[in-house]
């Protein structure tokens, strides 16, 4: 049995109906760029994460991007984040004009380890960045308590987390801002690129909606800012409100389908994914590790299981951040060679989670 790492053809399909009149609504419309869709989804979507604001950017990248820029984070500014993320995360401080300063993760949930930021604080840092990988969310107590210590802001990566919870606390409402990224294969994924920025701070929404929109202020062709053209489009919009509505459900599924995993892989001598007492992960990803990470890897694929590993270089050792300063990083040194995400997505059948989990089993002795 075929068993792809994720089948966003699948998910069209189930909503194929629905999805084909909301576009064709949109077509007919005439209006494709701000309006009426993207008002509602963002409405729809600071209600499901329970902030008041939500503004929709171009992609998860802008969204963080023009986070800093109007939090007037840039050039000669440091914002502390982890290496062991997607680059996204650290092209994006890049963009601002900051740097990033990578951090070490703690290797049971893979985030940010917060016991790691007192030594990485210079008088240049203003930003600390919590990435909620793979749908976990970060310790953010003693993030925050750092933070406000030291006069930061904090910014929730929450590119992978839609719906993730922090002590009861959705992804999204604990810092300055949450980021979000509707990237195809994200949890809320649209059908192009699409991000949006969550907040209670009405200023700061004003303003990213502003530097999203050319700068312009509440006259059009007035300009307060040099901004940018990093709008979410009305297609998008359209799409995303539908799957906005399915979300809980298709999140129910993902933790379906690692509950699976859990039972079914418990004496594989794989390490799983943990779940904190005070997390409520949302497995964007469902990432094991191991030691014979790449023959099994190479194993399952002779199975015709697709996997992949996320992410096998960290930032600080990709070509594009040679030289950039940090500070000794072994826990990420050390995940990037084990882990390995197995295939988890809500349309996967219980014959292609049974055939993971037997080749899995065969693994063992084989490999
Ligand atoms: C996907 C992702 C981003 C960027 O989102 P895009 O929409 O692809 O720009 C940022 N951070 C993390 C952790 C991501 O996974």
């Amino acid at each position: 049995m075929d068993v792809p790492y994720v089948d966003l053809a699948a998910a069209y399909r189930g909503l194929k109906d629905e999805i084909d009149e909301a576009v064709s609504r949109v077509l007919a419309s005439g209006h494709y760029v701000l309006g009426e869709n993207v008002s509602a989804f963002e409405e729809e979507f600071a209600r499901w994460v329970g902030t008041a604001h939500s503004v929709s950017v171009g992609s998860g990248t802008d969204a963080i991007y023009l986070t800093l820029k109007a939090l007037g984070i840039g050039a000669g500014d440091e914002v502390i984040t982890v290496s062991h993320t997607a680059v996204n995360s650290a092209l994006s401080v890049s963009k601002a004009g900051a740097a990033p300063v990578l951090v070490d993760i703690d290797p049971e949930n893979y985030c940010l380890d917060p016991a790691q930021l007192e030594a990485a604080l210079t008088d240049r840092t203003r930003a600390v960045m919590p990435v909620h990988l793979y749908g976990h969310p970060c310790d953010m107590d003693p993030i925050i308590e750092f933070a406000e210590r030291h006069g930061l802001q904090v910014i929730e990566d929450c590119a992978q987390a839609h719906g993730a919870r922090y002590k009861g606390r959705s992804a999204g409402t604990v810092g300055a801002a949450g980021c979000f990224s509707f990237y195809p294969t994200k949890n809320l994924g649209a059908c192009g690129d699409g991000g949006a920025v969550t907040t209670d701070d009405t200023e700061l929404a004003a303003k990213i909606r502003s530097l999203s929109n050319c700068g312009q202020g509440k006259e059009r062709y007035h300009n307060i800012y040099r901004g940018e053209v990093s709008r979410l489009d009305e297609l998008q919009a359209a799409i995303l409100r539908i799957k906005l509505k399915r979300l809980d459900e298709a999140t129910g599924k993902r933790r379906w389908v690692a509950a699976f995993y859990r039972e079914r892989l418990a004496e594989s001598g794989l390490i799983l994914p943990a779940e904190k007492e005070w997390a409520r992960h949302v497995y964007h990803l469902y990432v094991v590790r191991s030691k014979e990470r790449d023959r099994l890897q190479q194993f399952l694929a002779e199975k015709s299981i697709q996997t992949l590993i996320h992410y096998p270089v960290p930032v600080h050792l990709q070509p594009a951040y040679a030289g950039e300063a940090h500070g000794p990083l072994p826990e990420t040194e050390a995940a990037v060679g084990e882990v390995l995400s197995l295939p988890c997505f809500p349309e996967i059948s219980s014959a292609q989670l049974e055939a993971v989990a037997s080749a899995v089993a065969l693994s063992a002795g084989n490999i």
